[in-house]
């Protein structure tokens, strides 16, 4: 199964890759990921990712598109995978549909997750990201039960850098702007399934299963 994750920033992307991996046993591919692990590790794309995402602006689609697809071209995604937060503009889909065209593949869904704008900001600045396994939480909405403390793996909790009220209405904008008009392209597709993230986050991916098969 090859799959796209489509969803303004706070949609719930994350949080229900974490069950769609569970699920179905496929990779879970987030350049969001990559470029932070890139930023810690302190590499040359980190350098250059980072000016782009303290800003809440894309990174430019010559140091994203490659990436992608030496990612997806490894052996782990022969059988499907989910991508994350890829691709967040028109460009990126159109370079994405190429490759997988000369690979003789192609996606079967892109799970659209539909959340108002008024609940974005509230739901980013809340996240809170553990620093050792990834689980996210939220500070209200999905808590720990020890505060700051991860409950899968017990490591700290940390905030991500643009999870500032600034940078994510800054994000909020770019995705209306760059990344919505995906929702039409892909409807051409006839392969896009909405889903109501606005719902607790069992509903939500019992509503993604229902929309991808058991
Ligand atoms: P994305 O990857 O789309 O940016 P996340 O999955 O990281 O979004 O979710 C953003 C924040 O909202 C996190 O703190 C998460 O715990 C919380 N969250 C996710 N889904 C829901 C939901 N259905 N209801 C309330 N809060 C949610
Ligand atoms: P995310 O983890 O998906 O919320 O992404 C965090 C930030 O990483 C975004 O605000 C962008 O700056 C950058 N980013 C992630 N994915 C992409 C992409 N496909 N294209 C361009 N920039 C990206």
């Amino acid at each position: 199964m090859r799959i796209i994750l489509l969803g303004p920033p706070g949609a719930g992307k994350g949080t229900q890759a974490a069950n769609i991996v569970e699920k179905y046993a496929i990779p879970h591919i987030s350049t969001g990921d990559i470029f932070r692990k890139n930023i810690k590790e302190g590499t040359e794309l980190g350098k250059k990712a980072k000016e782009y995402m303290d800003q809440g602006l894309l990174v430019p689609d010559e140091l994203t598109c490659g990436l992608v697809a030496d990612r997806i071209s490894q052996d782990d995604c022969k059988n499907g995978f989910m991508l994350d937060g890829f691709p967040r503009n028109i460009a990126q889909a159109e370079q994405l549909d190429k490759y997988l065209s000369e690979a003789g593949t192609k996606l079967d869904k892109i799970v659209n997750i539909e959340v108002d704008k008024s609940i974005l900001v509230g739901r980013a600045v809340g996240r809170r990201i553990c620093k050792s396994c990834g689980a996210t939480f939220h500070v209200e909405f999905n808590p720990t039960k020890v505060e700051g403390i991860c409950d899968k793996c017990g490591a700290e909790l940390h905030q991500r850098a643009d999870d500032n009220e600034e940078t994510v209405s800054k994000r909020i904008q770019v995705y209306l702007d760059e990344t919505k008009p995906l929702v039409g392209y892909y409807n051409k597709q006839g392969i896009v399934a909405d889903i109501n993230g606005d719902q607790a986050i069992e509903k939500v991916f019992a509503d993604i299963v229902d929309a991808l098969g058991e």
